[in-house]
């Protein structure tokens, strides 16, 4: 019963949450702002994590790093000690800490303050947006990639 539990959950949660960003965006650029109603299903599926990015969002703590034709593209959240993290677009995936406990070790939540500060903000369409060669992004990504290895090695 836990197995099929966590299976379909695994199955399921994806589909959950990005139709969950894919309407919640539908009603931001309606509304211009969220609903309440929004903000109550973005809780119950995100928890505390979602708290946590709202308080990120009062202060414009996402760059997206794009190539001029927009083909590479790597969004940067700064945390709250200065700290940068790389991101995919719309992977759930971020290489902080509370990531690889939270969501990854002991599933307390689906994902972390930062991919959901960087989700959110592009639906608000506060990222900033800055131009970079596809060479450098592909160099952050890369760093990115490989920063479990350096925490490892730390
Ligand atoms: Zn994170």
């Amino acid at each position: 019963m836990y197995n099929m539990q966590t299976t379909s959950r695994k199955i399921i949660l994806p589909f959950v949450t990005s139709d969950l960003f894919g309407e919640i965006e539908r009603l931001y650029s309606e509304e211009g702002k969220f609903s309440d109603e929004s903000l109550l299903a973005l809780h119950a599926v995100f928890g505390a994590p979602f708290e946590r990015a709202l308080e990120m969002l009062e202060k414009d703590c996402v760059t997206l790093l794009t190539t001029a034709n927009d083909t590479r593209q790597a969004l940067q959240v700064s945390g709250g000690r200065g700290e940068l993290y790389t991101l995919f677009p719309n992977i759930n995936f971020c290489p902080c800490l509370a990531y690889a406990h939270q969501v990854v070790t002991s599933r307390i939540h689906v994902s972390c303050k930062h991919v959901l500060a960087a989700r959110l903000s592009q639906v608000m369409g506060r990222t900033t947006r800055k131009e970079a060669s596809p060479e450098e992004v592909a160099r952050i990504l890369c760093l990115s990639a490989h920063a479990d290895k350096s925490i490892e090695d730390f």
